[in-house]
């Protein structure tokens, strides 16, 4: 028996406290987590009366001669230039290069192909072993610095051999990941020099190496202290006069998926043809390799060493099509200035937009590879919702032309009706040539409710619970520590009698929560404070929760649009006149505020937001008068027109599905917001749009005009329905 520790567990203190159950142990060599090997006169003891003993994280019955590799986490997160990192053994990943860095000239030449091919990691041998002492072996230490730099250039991650242990310090400064090559599978002092490196090792399989050794060679590195170990198949010696191995795919496949262990496939050394490159890198992945190990270069006619086996850069392109992988922009690359314009973009196919808009926004690897595939990965929608049995797409599209207070903002948009992102991007573009929308925000203060009924005397509970605010206050803040130190947390109260029967009093409490959309913060609040203030009042505590009408949440958006712009004094006027009926009928009123939500509800989508409690708030506060009114409203000026809005938005940046849902991180990328209340201000602006277009149809040609043009872009059968569908 095999017992694995916590990381911070004392060896000794966990051996001796075996030996109280009389389990003989002597510790394993090196590496972390520790292993204490438990001799075969011991004791017998269940498994579980061991997996109790405190520090004590792992058991294995089964000895295996390589029981560091058998518990090695299967995934290992590398950072690489520029803040990105990869998961390797998860993600996909290209590593690509050539043979040998030849010079500082070739590499960069070889490096930006790799980039360009969806490559994360850039390799290339300063050492190489070669079969015969007369061929070129490689240009040594300076070969690892001209490495480095390109790498660095084009935003990639290093992988270069370590052919002898002189040498391992200097390339252990530059690689990544270090590689130990076929030749050294069985090196055991470079196995050693290599693993106290302490970092993540890709180990090639040697060429007559038995799995078994492969492995055996990985615990090697694992007992010095490597961090990670890789295992790489380049082919092994075989009866193939025409391949220069024999790519030994079943041991990729027993690798993956008999034992879990991460695997690379590297079809160059593999083949040693070209032509057989590709295929088999498709065929490596196809068994298991999350890890393809290609060599290129930008001449192989050229190439110093192994130039036959080096694909061309169009064909490391369609190997980084065929796996899907989006080029890599470095970091440091200068991008043009962030802007809302993008001419006749829909004019473009949506690959030409998509890479339109990566080249200039400077995405991040993974939300440049979420704008490619769209998917949500069913384990995070399961997480999302209960009893999902799929996930279920919507366009993305974007918003253009928006410019508010001085600012141009790419407006990430989803939603499943026609015209509507056309509607908000031309309108969005009238109000541009007029300086753009102007917005401000309160802060973000949530309101909270606590029912308390069956008081005896409402009106003297709800004197003393504003007599005791300061107490109410404090006690509310205890209950958010966190959002306090952030500074926000509960600012103030109020207390409401309710007519009705049943003494009901409402407790308020108005909490700034920053930069989330704060429900569970005021609903934590609520919760906290109903015992105390019904210690003093009585009666029964009710409900404790939300209101999704945050009076205190307020956004207000404004622009001006001239009457050119528009189509002329007509038009308008009757954008004017239609803004008169909203306010005088609730029927208008209630169209006229869909159209707002409209857009509101395409970017609280495409960024999560709780887009049900932006509607409850939006008709929540249009109704708070005698009559449901308009959220916004339009009025003639000298020059045109000035719109005017103004609703609560209850929306944050962090929180909820910000961060899980992959898409809606990618939108965050797109829209570059740094605050909730300054996102809040974007949705406004995007809801004013979508009004002053919806009204200038409806004043000028009348909707079903364009609308239906657009709906033609569908089907026949879409259209068809939507002849019989009234859009508004
Ligand atoms: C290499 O990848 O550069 C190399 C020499 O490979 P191998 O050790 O598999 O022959
Ligand atoms: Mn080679």
């Amino acid at each position: 028996m095999i017992v694995i520790l916590e990381p911070d567990a004392d060896v000794a203190h966990v051996a001796a406290a075996l030996q109280g159950l009389g389990l003989w142990t002597r510790p394993m060599a090196g590496g972390s987590p520790a292993m204490l090997e438990v001799e075969a006169h011991s004791a017998s003891v269940a498994e579980a009366v061991v997996l109790a003993v405190p520090g004590v994280a792992q058991v294995r019955s089964r000895v295996s001669p390589h029981p560091r590799v058998d518990v090695m986490s299967r995934t290992f997160t590398l950072p690489i230039a520029g803040g990105a990192s990869l998961v390797l053994g998860r993600d996909t990943v290209l590593v690509a290069g050539p043979c040998a860095v030849e010079s500082a000239e070739s590499i960069a030449q070889a490096a930006a192909l790799v980039a360009q091919a969806g490559g994360r990691l850039l390799r290339g041998g300063a050492f190489k072993p070669r079969t015969s002492p007369y061929s070129y072996a490689g240009s040594g230490i300076q070969a690892l610095k001209w490495l480095a730099e390109a790498a660095r250039q084009h935003g990639l991650g290093v992988v270069t051999e370590a052919m002898s242990e002189l040498h391992v310090d200097a390339v252990a400064e530059v690689a990544d990941v270090i590689q130990v090559g076929s030749r050294n599978m069985q090196n055991f002092a470079l196995l050693a020099a290599v693993g106290r490196k302490a970092k993540p090792v890709l180990l090639k399989r040697g060429r007559g190496a038995s799995v078994e050794e492969w492995l055996m060679a990985g615990e090697h590195l694992l007992a010095h202290g490597a961090a990670w170990v890789l295992f790489c198949e380049r082919g092994v010696a075989g009866l193939v006069g025409e391949t220069r191995n024999t790519l030994d795919l079943a041991a990729v496949a027993l690798l993956r998926h008999a034992y879990e262990l991460p695997v690379a496939v590297d079809p160059s050394h593999g083949t040693g043809r070209r032509d057989l490159v590709v295929p088999m890198a498709k065929a490596g992945a196809a068994a298991g390799a999350s890890v393809v190990l290609v060599e290129v270069h930008p001449e192989p006619a050229r190439a110093k060493s192994d130039g036959p086996q080096a694909l061309l850069p169009p064909q490391l392109k369609e190997l980084g099509e065929h796996f899907g992988l989006p080029p890599v922009v470095p970091a440091n690359t200068a991008l043009p200035p962030y802007t809302s314009r993008y001419p006749e973009f829909y004019k473009k196919s949506v690959a030409e937009r998509r890479r339109a808009v990566i080249a200039n926004l400077g995405l991040s690897h993974d939300a440049q590879a979420y704008l490619r595939h769209g998917r949500l990965d069913f384990a995070i929608a399961d997480k999302m919702s209960e009893n999902v049995i799929s996930t279920f797409a919507l366009p993305l599209a974007l918003g253009l032309n928006f410019r508010i207070n001085g600012r141009d903002y790419l407006v990430p948009m989803v939603v499943e009706e026609p015209s509507v992102v056309a509607a908000a991007s031309n309108a969005a573009r009238m109000v541009r040539a007029a300086g753009g929308f102007r917005g401000d925000a309160t802060a973000s203060i949530m309101t909270a409710q606590v029912q308390f009924d069956h008081v005896a005397d409402p009106p003297a509970a709800a004197e003393m619970m504003r007599q005791r605010r300061d107490v109410v206050v404090a006690a509310a803040n205890a209950a958010i520590p966190r959002m306090v130190a952030r500074g926000g947390g509960c600012m103030d109260m109020d207390a409401r009698v309710l007519d009705g029967p049943g003494g009901l009093v409402v407790l308020h409490l108005y909490v700034d929560v920053g930069d989330a959309m704060g429900a569970n913060v005021v609903d934590t609040v609520a919760e906290h404070v109903a015992p105390l203030v019904q210690s003093w009042v009585g009666g029964k505590v009710g409900l404790r929760i939300l209101s999704n009408l945050p009076l205190r949440r307020l956004v207000h958006v404004e622009c001006d649009v001239a009457a050119d712009m528009l189509g002329g004094a007509d038009l308008a006027d009757g954008i004017a006149r239609a803004s008169n009926f909203a306010e005088v009928d609730p029927f208008r009123a209630a169209t006229h505020n869909k159209g707002i939500l409209n857009g509101i509800d395409a970017v609280a989508v495409a960024l999560g937001q709780d887009w049900r409690a932006v509607e409850a708030g939006a008709h929540a506060y249009a109704g708070l008068g005698s009559d449901y009114r308009p959220l916004a409203t339009w009025t003639r000026t000298a020059t045109g027109l000035r719109g005017v809005m103004e609703l609560p938005l209850a929306i944050g940046t962090v929180g909820g599905s910000t961060q899980a849902h992959p898409g809606v991180r990618t939108a965050m990328e797109i829209v570059k917001v740094e605050s909730a209340r300054e996102l809040s201000v974007v949705m406004a602006a995007v809801g004013l749009a979508s009004n002053l277009a919806a009204l200038r149809a409806l004043a000028g040609e009348g909707i079903q005009h364009g609308h239906m043009r657009l709906h033609a872009r569908k089907s026949d059968v879409f259209t068809a329905q939507a002849e019989h569908k009234e859009i508004r």
